[in-house]
Protein backbone atom coordinates (compact mmCIF):
# COMPACT_ATOMS: atom_id res chain seq x y z
CA UNK A 1 0.00 0.00 0.00
CA UNK A 2 1.98 3.45 -1.06
CA UNK A 3 0.23 6.81 -1.22
CA UNK A 4 1.69 8.94 -3.39
CA UNK A 5 0.86 12.44 -1.78
CA UNK A 6 1.78 14.64 -4.79
CA UNK A 7 1.52 14.29 -8.59
CA UNK A 8 0.25 16.27 -11.02
CA UNK A 9 -1.67 14.18 -13.23
CA UNK A 10 -3.83 16.20 -15.14
CA UNK A 11 -0.90 17.63 -17.38
CA UNK A 12 -0.38 17.42 -21.06
CA UNK A 13 2.38 15.19 -20.31
CA UNK A 14 -0.47 12.29 -19.56
CA UNK A 15 -2.44 13.32 -22.13
CA UNK A 16 -1.95 10.24 -25.06
CA UNK A 17 -2.44 7.76 -22.32
CA UNK A 18 -3.57 8.75 -19.12
CA UNK A 19 -6.14 5.84 -19.42
CA UNK A 20 -3.91 3.37 -20.17
CA UNK A 21 -1.71 5.23 -17.43
CA UNK A 22 -4.25 4.76 -14.60
CA UNK A 23 -5.39 1.43 -15.46
CA UNK A 24 -1.76 0.37 -14.45
CA UNK A 25 -1.47 2.80 -11.26
CA UNK A 26 -4.78 0.92 -10.37
CA UNK A 27 -2.72 -2.67 -10.63
CA UNK A 28 -0.50 -1.41 -9.19
CA UNK A 29 0.67 -1.41 -5.11
CA UNK A 30 -0.29 2.39 -5.38
CA UNK A 31 -3.76 2.86 -3.08
CA UNK A 32 -4.13 6.16 -3.41
CA UNK A 33 -2.31 9.58 -5.17
CA UNK A 34 -3.35 13.32 -4.77
CA UNK A 35 -3.33 15.47 -7.25
CA UNK A 36 -2.20 18.99 -6.86
CA UNK A 37 -3.24 22.26 -8.72
CA UNK A 38 -1.07 25.14 -10.22
CA UNK A 39 -3.44 27.31 -10.93
CA UNK A 40 -7.33 27.57 -11.54
CA UNK A 41 -7.44 25.44 -14.87
CA UNK A 42 -5.64 22.81 -13.24
CA UNK A 43 -7.40 22.96 -10.28
CA UNK A 44 -10.82 22.61 -11.73
CA UNK A 45 -8.72 19.58 -13.73
CA UNK A 46 -7.86 17.95 -10.74
CA UNK A 47 -11.13 17.87 -9.48
CA UNK A 48 -12.64 16.95 -12.39
CA UNK A 49 -10.33 13.84 -12.49
CA UNK A 50 -10.32 12.74 -8.57
CA UNK A 51 -13.97 12.75 -8.94
CA UNK A 52 -13.95 9.68 -11.87
CA UNK A 53 -11.75 7.55 -9.46
CA UNK A 54 -11.82 6.77 -6.09
CA UNK A 55 -7.65 6.55 -5.57
CA UNK A 56 -7.51 9.88 -6.20
CA UNK A 57 -7.92 13.01 -4.41
CA UNK A 58 -7.55 16.96 -5.78
CA UNK A 59 -5.98 19.84 -4.01
CA UNK A 60 -6.44 23.37 -4.74
CA UNK A 61 -4.46 26.83 -5.42
CA UNK A 62 -1.77 28.84 -6.97
CA UNK A 63 1.90 27.53 -7.33
CA UNK A 64 3.75 30.57 -6.47
CA UNK A 65 5.01 31.15 -10.16
CA UNK A 66 1.41 31.29 -11.36
CA UNK A 67 0.17 34.24 -8.68
CA UNK A 68 1.00 37.03 -10.77
CA UNK A 69 -2.27 36.10 -12.35
CA UNK A 70 -4.21 36.35 -9.33
CA UNK A 71 -6.77 38.46 -7.93
CA UNK A 72 -9.33 38.91 -5.14
CA UNK A 73 -11.97 37.08 -7.42
CA UNK A 74 -9.68 34.15 -8.23
CA UNK A 75 -9.20 33.53 -4.81
CA UNK A 76 -12.63 33.56 -4.19
CA UNK A 77 -12.94 30.89 -7.38
CA UNK A 78 -10.58 28.55 -5.33
CA UNK A 79 -12.53 28.74 -2.27
CA UNK A 80 -15.22 27.72 -3.83
CA UNK A 81 -13.41 25.00 -5.52
CA UNK A 82 -11.94 23.86 -2.56
CA UNK A 83 -15.30 22.81 -0.82
CA UNK A 84 -15.78 20.60 -3.51
CA UNK A 85 -16.12 17.10 -3.69
CA UNK A 86 -12.70 14.91 -3.03
CA UNK A 87 -10.87 18.23 -2.52
CA UNK A 88 -8.21 17.45 0.16
CA UNK A 89 -5.81 20.36 0.55
CA UNK A 90 -4.78 23.87 -0.63
CA UNK A 91 -1.60 23.74 -2.41
CA UNK A 92 0.65 23.74 -4.01
CA UNK A 93 1.18 27.18 -2.62
CA UNK A 94 4.65 28.75 -1.30
CA UNK A 95 7.51 30.40 -2.26
CA UNK A 96 9.95 30.21 -5.35
CA UNK A 97 12.74 32.04 -5.54
CA UNK A 98 14.90 30.46 -8.32
CA UNK A 99 12.31 31.24 -11.06
CA UNK A 100 11.97 35.25 -11.39
CA UNK A 101 8.68 35.34 -13.57
CA UNK A 102 7.05 36.58 -10.30
CA UNK A 103 8.30 39.58 -7.77
CA UNK A 104 8.81 37.81 -4.15
CA UNK A 105 6.37 40.52 -2.72
CA UNK A 106 3.54 39.21 -4.94
CA UNK A 107 4.35 35.62 -4.13
CA UNK A 108 4.09 36.44 -0.41
CA UNK A 109 1.33 38.02 -0.30
CA UNK A 110 -0.79 35.23 -2.28
CA UNK A 111 0.94 32.48 -0.17
CA UNK A 112 -0.12 34.45 3.04
CA UNK A 113 -4.16 34.73 1.76
CA UNK A 114 -4.11 31.20 1.10
CA UNK A 115 -2.69 30.12 3.69
CA UNK A 116 -5.30 32.41 5.49
CA UNK A 117 -7.95 30.43 2.87
CA UNK A 118 -6.85 27.06 4.19
CA UNK A 119 -7.10 27.58 8.29
CA UNK A 120 -10.51 29.44 6.98
CA UNK A 121 -11.72 25.82 5.64
CA UNK A 122 -9.98 23.73 8.52
CA UNK A 123 -7.57 22.27 4.71
CA UNK A 124 -4.24 21.30 5.29
CA UNK A 125 -1.63 23.12 3.30
CA UNK A 126 1.16 21.85 0.52
CA UNK A 127 3.64 23.58 0.47
CA UNK A 128 6.13 24.15 -2.55
CA UNK A 129 9.53 26.00 -0.88
CA UNK A 130 12.19 26.71 -3.30
CA UNK A 131 15.11 28.47 -2.36
CA UNK A 132 12.80 30.41 0.13
CA UNK A 133 13.24 28.25 3.07
CA UNK A 134 13.59 31.57 5.65
CA UNK A 135 10.43 33.47 4.31
CA UNK A 136 8.12 30.20 4.53
CA UNK A 137 9.15 29.46 7.75
CA UNK A 138 8.76 33.05 9.19
CA UNK A 139 5.02 33.50 7.13
CA UNK A 140 4.12 29.92 8.35
CA UNK A 141 4.90 31.14 11.95
CA UNK A 142 3.15 34.58 11.52
CA UNK A 143 0.35 33.23 10.04
CA UNK A 144 -0.07 30.91 13.05
CA UNK A 145 -0.49 27.86 10.28
CA UNK A 146 0.77 25.68 12.44
CA UNK A 147 -1.38 26.22 15.71
CA UNK A 148 -4.37 26.00 12.99
CA UNK A 149 -3.89 23.16 10.26
CA UNK A 150 -1.47 20.48 9.14
CA UNK A 151 1.91 21.60 6.85
CA UNK A 152 3.12 19.28 4.41
CA UNK A 153 6.96 20.25 2.76
CA UNK A 154 6.42 18.92 -0.63
CA UNK A 155 9.62 17.48 -2.04
CA UNK A 156 11.37 18.50 1.10
CA UNK A 157 14.72 20.58 0.59
CA UNK A 158 15.62 22.13 3.48
CA UNK A 159 17.96 20.89 6.14
CA UNK A 160 18.10 18.44 8.35
CA UNK A 161 17.96 21.02 11.31
CA UNK A 162 15.43 22.79 9.45
CA UNK A 163 13.03 19.76 9.73
CA UNK A 164 13.79 19.02 13.20
CA UNK A 165 12.74 22.29 14.29
CA UNK A 166 9.81 22.64 11.92
CA UNK A 167 9.30 18.97 13.76
CA UNK A 168 8.70 20.71 16.96
CA UNK A 169 5.67 22.20 15.39
CA UNK A 170 3.97 19.31 13.98
CA UNK A 171 5.08 19.61 10.38
CA UNK A 172 4.76 16.92 7.85
CA UNK A 173 7.47 16.28 4.82
CA UNK A 174 7.31 14.76 1.50
CA UNK A 175 10.49 13.08 0.59
CA UNK A 176 10.56 12.47 -3.48
CA UNK A 177 12.61 11.11 -6.10
CA UNK A 178 15.51 13.37 -5.79
CA UNK A 179 16.48 11.01 -2.87
CA UNK A 180 17.30 8.40 -4.92
CA UNK A 181 20.30 10.38 -6.47
CA UNK A 182 23.76 9.30 -5.65
CA UNK A 183 24.94 9.38 -2.31
CA UNK A 184 23.52 12.39 -0.58
CA UNK A 185 24.90 12.91 3.09
CA UNK A 186 22.37 15.73 3.27
CA UNK A 187 19.17 13.24 2.06
CA UNK A 188 20.64 11.10 4.51
CA UNK A 189 20.16 13.16 7.35
CA UNK A 190 16.95 14.76 6.49
CA UNK A 191 15.61 10.83 5.90
CA UNK A 192 16.87 10.07 9.77
CA UNK A 193 15.66 13.05 11.21
CA UNK A 194 12.15 12.81 9.96
CA UNK A 195 9.83 10.13 12.00
CA UNK A 196 8.00 7.97 9.72
CA UNK A 197 4.54 9.60 10.97
CA UNK A 198 5.58 12.52 9.98
CA UNK A 199 6.88 11.43 6.49
CA UNK A 200 5.44 10.90 2.93
CA UNK A 201 6.12 9.94 0.04
CA UNK A 202 5.48 11.17 -3.52
CA UNK A 203 6.42 11.41 -7.08
CA UNK A 204 5.90 15.24 -7.93
CA UNK A 205 4.75 13.09 -11.61
CA UNK A 206 6.11 14.05 -14.12
CA UNK A 207 8.74 15.01 -12.83
CA UNK A 208 11.95 14.00 -10.73
CA UNK A 209 11.90 10.76 -12.01
CA UNK A 210 13.08 8.90 -9.18
CA UNK A 211 16.75 6.35 -10.04
CA UNK A 212 16.44 3.67 -12.05
CA UNK A 213 14.49 5.90 -14.48
CA UNK A 214 15.55 8.81 -14.28
CA UNK A 215 15.31 11.48 -17.50
CA UNK A 216 11.93 9.24 -18.47
CA UNK A 217 8.32 10.54 -17.39
CA UNK A 218 7.42 9.96 -14.18
CA UNK A 219 4.50 7.89 -12.79
CA UNK A 220 2.78 7.17 -9.64
CA UNK A 221 3.71 3.80 -9.87
CA UNK A 222 7.64 4.58 -9.19
CA UNK A 223 6.97 6.12 -5.79
CA UNK A 224 7.78 2.38 -4.56
CA UNK A 225 11.47 3.18 -5.70
CA UNK A 226 11.54 6.48 -3.78
CA UNK A 227 10.04 4.16 -0.74
CA UNK A 228 12.61 1.47 -0.72
CA UNK A 229 15.94 4.08 -0.91
CA UNK A 230 14.05 5.60 2.60
CA UNK A 231 14.05 2.08 4.16
CA UNK A 232 17.82 1.85 2.94
CA UNK A 233 18.77 5.21 4.63
CA UNK A 234 16.40 4.54 7.49
CA UNK A 235 17.49 0.99 8.05
CA UNK A 236 13.89 -0.58 8.17
CA UNK A 237 11.64 -2.37 5.85
CA UNK A 238 10.19 -1.47 2.76
CA UNK A 239 6.88 -2.45 4.02
CA UNK A 240 6.95 -0.48 7.21
CA UNK A 241 7.81 2.90 5.12
CA UNK A 242 5.24 2.11 2.73
CA UNK A 243 2.54 1.38 5.42
CA UNK A 244 3.48 4.39 7.87
CA UNK A 245 4.05 6.88 5.08
CA UNK A 246 0.66 6.24 3.62
CA UNK A 247 -1.06 6.28 6.99
CA UNK A 248 0.81 9.68 7.67
CA UNK A 249 -0.59 11.15 4.45
CA UNK A 250 -4.33 9.63 5.29
CA UNK A 251 -4.26 11.58 8.57
CA UNK A 252 -2.95 14.58 6.81
CA UNK A 253 -5.63 14.84 4.42
CA UNK A 254 -8.71 13.01 6.26
CA UNK A 255 -8.81 9.91 4.31
CA UNK A 256 -10.18 7.05 5.88
ZN1 LIG B 1 4.07 19.94 -7.74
Amino acid sequence: MLFDSHAHLDVPHFDEDRKELFKKIEESNVSFVVNPGVDLETSRNAIKLAQEYPWLYAAVGFYPQETRYMDDDMLVLIENLAKKDKVVAIGEIGLDYYWDRTPHDVQQYWFRKQLQLAIKLNLPVIIHDREAHGDIVQILYEEKVFENTKVLMHCYSGSASMAKELLKHGCYFSIAGPVTYGNNRKAKAVVEAIPLDHMCIETDSPYLTPLPFRGKRNDPTLVEHTARKIAELKGVSFEEVAEATCNTAKKIFGIK
